[in-house]
């Protein structure tokens, strides 16, 4: 289904940004030391929705926050009692500007896992009350692999409203979603420049095969699907994982990765409840109150780490938890990329 586009220039899409700001509650990207995250805004100076995806950290936060207070207890001599349950300070309606296609569409991922067995009422919330405005990409940055994964970025519609910097040099905007479209109707100014779908259309197209032209990294993922579910015991898992330091900043960084541990901070007879990432690549992730732990070895973990993303959350959710992004490789210090890894192991398939 095609939604309306409307044809703008900076100084047309400048004023767009700003009626959102005015009327939302709005997050961007937000520099600091160099990086940029997603941060509330209330004047767009205040960020940068074009910011460098090999320097901007991922939406996920907003939806499944780095470390939350899950609730406040105290013990007392007639037992334990919850003090205290925060209101959700993500809860309320909002939009996102300047998110990338990558992050957007690992929401889509994600929405299988939190709706699957046990529904996620806060991941649920946060999603239905968010309006995600995406830019997409000029130019694929060195790590980048999207256009080789499950999902076709020229017709991605993760996002609600899609913002493309044409080849002609116009700025194309673009509903994407039932609720984008009605969004747009918040906007009655750029109603002036709506353009019609065969002129829309092909602009669009141009500026992605120019886009998809610059990918340094290509892969044929159904291949490595095929080929990975048959190498458990490839001795390459070890020789690829022997310089990880087990940082697990890969998993932070990661858009799709989910894991998390709950943990208690308990001073006197006051205690506070916190969920906060975790990471397979953690040594301790797999270790048992009995001190068993099946993962003792990094390449076990790593391994885990691979054929989760690529066979595992692929065999019961029908896709990769992997949206090619190239986050884990920017962030990591010893330079392990996960697409050298996934094609490297794949390559000892018989
Ligand atoms: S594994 Fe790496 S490339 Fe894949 S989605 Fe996560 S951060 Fe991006
Ligand atoms: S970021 Fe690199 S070093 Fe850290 S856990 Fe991930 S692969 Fe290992």
């Amino acid at each position: 289904m095609s939604f309306e586009t409307f044809v703008t220039d900076k100084t047309g899409l400048q004023k767009f940004y700003e009626a959102i700001i005015e009327k939302n509650e709005t997050y961007a990207p937000v520099e600091k030391f160099g990086n940029f995250d997603f941060k509330r805004i209330t004047r767009l100076s205040e960020c940068n929705p074009e910011s460098p995806i090999e320097k901007t950290r991922s939406i996920k936060p907003l939806f499944f926050p780095r470390s939350a207070k899950v609730m406040k207890y105290v013990a007392t001599s007639a037992g334990t009692e919850i003090a205290e349950t925060d209101k959700d300070p993500l809860a309320g309606k909002r939009v996102i500007i300047g998110a990338k296609h990558c992050d957007a569409r690992a929401l889509q991922v994600l929405d299988k896992v939190y709706s699957w067995d046990y529904i996620d009422t806060d991941f649920r919330n946060r999603r239905q009350n968010t309006v995600i405005v995406s830019t997409r990409c000029d130019k694929a940055a060195i790590h980048c692999f999207c256009t080789s994964l499950d999902y076709d970025v020229e017709t991605l519609d993760a996002m609600d409203v899609l913002i493309v910097n044409g080849i002609d040099g116009k700025i194309y905007i673009r509903a994407k979603t039932e609720k984008g479209n009605a969004f747009l109707k918040n906007f009655p100014t750029i109603h002036d420049s709506q353009l019609p779908e065969n002129e829309a259309a092909p602009a669009l197209k141009a500026q992605y095969e120019a886009f998809a032209a610059t990918f340094r990294l290509q892969m044929n993922y159904r291949e490595v699907n095929e080929k990975l579910s048959k190498v458990f015991d490839s001795p390459e898992f070890e020789s690829l994982s022997s310089n990880c330091i087990s940082c697990n900043t890969c998993a932070f960084v990661c858009p799709t990765c989910h894991c998390f541990k709950i943990s208690d901070e308990k001073v006197k007879d006051t205690g506070v409840r916190y969920k906060s990432y975790d990471s397979c690549n953690n040594g301790y992730f797999t270790l048992m109150a009995g001190g068993h732990n099946p993962r003792p070895a990094k390449y076990r973990r790593w391994r885990q780490r691979a054929l989760h993303k690529f066979v595992y959350y692929k065999e019961r959710f029908g896709e990769n938890l992997c949206v090619g992004c190239g986050k884990c490789t920017f962030a990591c210090p010893v330079n392990i990329s996960i697409f050298e890894v996934v094609n490297q192991v794949s390559d000892t398939a018989m």
